[in-house]
């Protein structure tokens, strides 16, 4: 017999019939989540690569409800306010010269929609209609439909296939192999004529901590602007400090078309997404003639509330301590790792700045493999939050995390595989 969930609640990549009741968590501080009845959780998956600095940071509290006293929220079509002319200011002060407009949004699938939006209203607008996307094998860029249309197919997105639209797919540029997918990226912009190319900079998430080198980013670059093809740098996950610079593309010392940034933006406390663009894709939108409008909103854009959020996160990050943070935690994933280099348990051990990951030795990968939901289970008899990728563990930590933390989970990560393999 099934065990039937108490909550009425359906929750996000949760099968309920397997995992009937939810951890009640009741507050967070640091890298740590504390339920309700006392147990203190280590977050070393910063609560999905959201958390930056640490669950509830008083300077990013304080922002919050000062501007919750001062103006909650205000329809931003035809209007503005300071929380946001901050963070567009900020923002432009830190991203690649390439960047110089932003566009509000409220998740990492909404600032990808945007982008897509974007790049095809370029083309229409400067009379070359073009609509094709070229898209890396492994990708994850969110779960709405144009979202998933650009990301990997799988058991994730089966039921969806009909409604998605057609891509060109790369190879990802595994060790060994990367020559193929440059190949393959200047064959389809010849042949294709695509509108853009959307890749995950350096790291690709959910498609398994799937980690590449900045030589090929780099060279990914060079191939789209060669063929006029806008290179969209969807940041979600990799922007605010997680591959060790700020954002990714920092590494391959490459100026996006479009740059798309979410979850850290406001150092994970509250939900708010931009996606930037070059001066010549805001211009080909820039026009007395209304139906070249961007039309695109949602309700919530540029919540004043989210902003101010994000302001006082961008004035963290303007403090050199947040950087040291970044660059201690790193090394200290790197200690960790190093220790199961040579344990046959494990293979593929990887790190791009503070994320680490390791494949289990087991006979199924993919994400539905059964050691995914056990290890999980072990982890959450132990009070660590870490959600394996299938057969792929990984650690991606707030900052704020301890070397004493990091110890202690992959203590248990080591009593995990012992305990499921
Ligand atoms: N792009 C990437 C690279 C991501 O990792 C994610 C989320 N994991 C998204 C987009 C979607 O972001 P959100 O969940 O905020 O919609």
């Amino acid at each position: 017999m099934m065990r039937k969930a108490t909550s009425p609640i359906w929750h996000p990549f949760t099968q309920h019939a397997l995992q009937p009741e939810m951890t009640p968590v009741a507050r967070g501080e640091g890298a740590y989540l504390f339920t309700a009845d006392g147990r203190r959780i280590i977050d070393a998956i910063a609560s999905w690569w959201v958390v930056t600095h640490g669950h509830c940071h008083p300077h990013i509290v304080r922002a919050i409800q000062d501007q919750a006293e001062r103006l909650d929220q205000v329809i931003f079509a035809g209007h503005s306010h300071e929380p946001a002319e901050q963070v567009a200011a900020g923002l432009l002060a830190l991203v690649p010269p390439s960047l110089a407009h932003v566009f509000f949004s409220d998740s990492g699938a909404t600032s990808v929609e945007v982008a897509l939006k974007m790049a095809l209203g370029y083309f229409r607008n400067i009379g070359e209609p073009r609509s094709r996307i070229v898209v890396m094998q492994h990708s994850y860029h969110g779960d709405t439909i144009g979202a998933m249309s650009v990301g990997a197919r799988g058991v994730f997105n089966a039921a969806y296939e009909p409604l998605l639209f057609d891509v060109a797919v790369i190879p990802f540029p595994s060790p060994g192999r990367e020559q193929a997918t440059l190949d393959a990226l200047a064959a389809l912009c010849e042949s294709d004529r695509p509108a853009a190319f959307i890749v995950e900079p350096l790291v690709l998430g959910a498609g398994g901590m799937l980690m590449y080198p900045a030589a090929v980013l780099r060279e990914m670059h060079r191939i789209c602007k060669a063929f006029g093809v806008l290179f969209i740098a969807d940041e979600v996950m990799t922007g605010w400090g997680r591959t060790g610079t700020l954002f990714a593309c920092e590494q391959a010392d490459i100026a996006p078309d479009i740059a798309c940034y979410a979850k850290g933006l406001t150092g994970g406390a509250v939900p708010l997404a931009v996606t930037l663009c070059s001066p010549a894709i805001y211009e080909a939108h820039y026009s007395t003639d209304r139906a070249r409008t961007f039309f695109h909103s949602s309700s919530y854009t540029a919540n004043p509330i989210a902003c101010a959020a994000a302001s006082a996160n961008l004035e963290l990050w303007r403090q050199p301590q947040t950087r040291a943070r970044i660059a201690a935690v790193a090394a200290a994933q790197q200690r960790c790792l190093d220790r199961l280099r040579y344990d046959e348990r494990f293979s593929a051990l990887r790190r791009c700045g503070t994320i680490t990951a390791l494949d289990l030795h087991a006979d199924e990968p993919g994400y539905l493999a059964e050691v995914g939901p056990r290890l999980q289970a072990f982890f959450r008899d132990s009070d660590v939050l870490l959600r394996p990728l299938g057969h792929t563990i990984y650690v991606m930590p707030p900052y704020c995390v301890t070397s004493g933390d990091l110890e202690a989970v992959y203590a248990v990560i080591d009593e995990a595989v012992d305990h499921v393999l």
